[in-house]
């Protein structure tokens, strides 16, 4: 079978790729080794045992991160809206009523006004005020899409920026836990996609969770004509004798096209692509998260105080690696999805909590 252009992976990018090349007429299939769409952020259910009928659970996604108002142009969301055609009100965002980074005795709130987390560090840190204006203008000038910019340690980077190394790990921690696979560190150009899509746009969910997002997501690709296989592992990316990838083998069947996109990380995509091998190996990060979710028998009442997303963490340092137990309970992100505005007010109430955990541990479990 030979296809224009195959894409690995069923997560959100896969997605967005298999539809923008649908859209522009293109013979596409994207191969999922899962049962369902969405990847890391997915959802699954499960019996309800104190009343007939199932529940629904979101995994991975908390939130859905750089928030726009509707009409706001320019912004990666709006983006993505213009070139998906979707329509920002089928989302139906319910936007946080604000977050905070809790270390012991200080805590820092932000929400999607850029003012309150400036406001925050100036209250707070006052002696930091002008360091935090230069990382804001450092961060607004820097080119995040720019490829040609090598890897730079963040906290050399920002040592250099703020001298207050308690205001360093803790603009760092949610930075961390949303957008490092890496220990105790990041790129400093993923810390600038993370920085504005946190800090200066911030967070909201839409109604129904995840599934509206994916269900658009697949009604899209229907409507462009776009295939998706399900339960479709591909084994091995195909190259010619020029290292250009022209298939792949799923499961046995070899699948032609010109062009293949992987969306299933780096080293998976080496691993798969046996003309790659002599080629570096990536950095495999080593961070793996437990996610626990409480379903309470009715919703705690939002109030002016309570926040949608809690980062906390039990010491001075944000030590973000693996924990040497099956979870680390001295740090972790507390979500509580009722606390958006807009939100329901009646039926269960649900918080989720994500540690950092130890992989090793739990696939050892017998
Ligand atoms: C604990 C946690 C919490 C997070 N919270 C948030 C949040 O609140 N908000 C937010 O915006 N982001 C959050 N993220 C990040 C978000 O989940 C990722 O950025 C996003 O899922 C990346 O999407 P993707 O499509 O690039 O990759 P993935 O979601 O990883 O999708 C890759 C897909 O490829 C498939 N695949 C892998 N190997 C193969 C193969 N050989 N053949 C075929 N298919 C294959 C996988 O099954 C998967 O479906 C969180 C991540 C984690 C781990």
């Amino acid at each position: 079978m030979t296809y224009d252009a195959i894409v690995i992976g069923a997560g959100m990018s896969g997605l967005a790729a298999g539809i923008r090349l649908a859209m522009f007429d293109k013979k596409v299939v994207i191969l999922e080794k899962h049962s369902i769409p969405g990847g890391l952020n997915s959802y699954y259910q499960r019996r309800n045992f104190d009343n007939p009928g199932i529940r629904q659970f979101d995994v991975g996604l908390h939130a859905l991160t750089n928030f726009i108002k509707k009409g706001e142009k320019g912004k990666p969301f709006s983006k993505i809206l213009k070139q998906l055609r979707l329509s920002y009100d089928d989302f139906k965002l319910c936007p946080q009523t604000h977050s905070k980074i809790s270390f012991p005795g200080i805590e820092l709130k932000f929400s999607n006004e850029f003012e309150l987390l400036s406001t925050e560090v100036m209250e707070k840190f006052p002696h930091e005020k002008d360091n935090f204006v230069k990382l804001v203008e450092r961060v607004k000038a820097f080119n995040e899409l720019d490829l040609s910019i090598g890897y730079s340690s963040s906290r050399d980077t920002l040592k250099t920026i703020i001298k207050d190394e308690l205001l360093v790990e803790m603009l760092l921690c949610p930075l961390l836990i949303y957008g490092s696979a890496w220990e105790d560190d990041m790129d400093f150009a993923q810390f600038v996609i993370m920085f504005k899509s946190l800090y200066f746009e911030g967070f909201s969910r839409p109604e129904g969770g995840v599934r509206t997002i994916i269900s658009l997501l697949m009604q899209k690709l229907e409507q462009v004509g776009g295939e998706i296989r399900f339960k479709a592992a591909v084994n091995s990316i195909l190259t010619n004798e020029r290292g250009q990838a022209i298939g792949v083998d799923v499961g046995g069947e070899i699948l032609h096209a010109p062009v293949v996109l992987s969306s299933i990380g780096l080293p998976e995509t080496v691993r798969l692509t046996p003309a790659l091998e002599s080629a570096a190996t990536p950095r495999i990060g080593a961070m793996t998260f437990l996610e626990s979710i409480f379903i309470f028998d009715k919703k705690i009442p939002l109030q002016q105080n309570s926040s949608t997303i809690n980062f906390y963490n039990n010491a001075l340092k944000y030590s973000y690696r693996p924990a040497t137990d099956y979870f680390d309970p001295t740090s972790a992100v507390i979500c509580f999805p009722d606390n958006y505005e807009a939100h329901k007010t009646e039926g269960e109430g649900t918080v989720r909590i994500t540690y950092m955990a130890n992989y090793a541990q739990w696939r050892d479990l017998n």
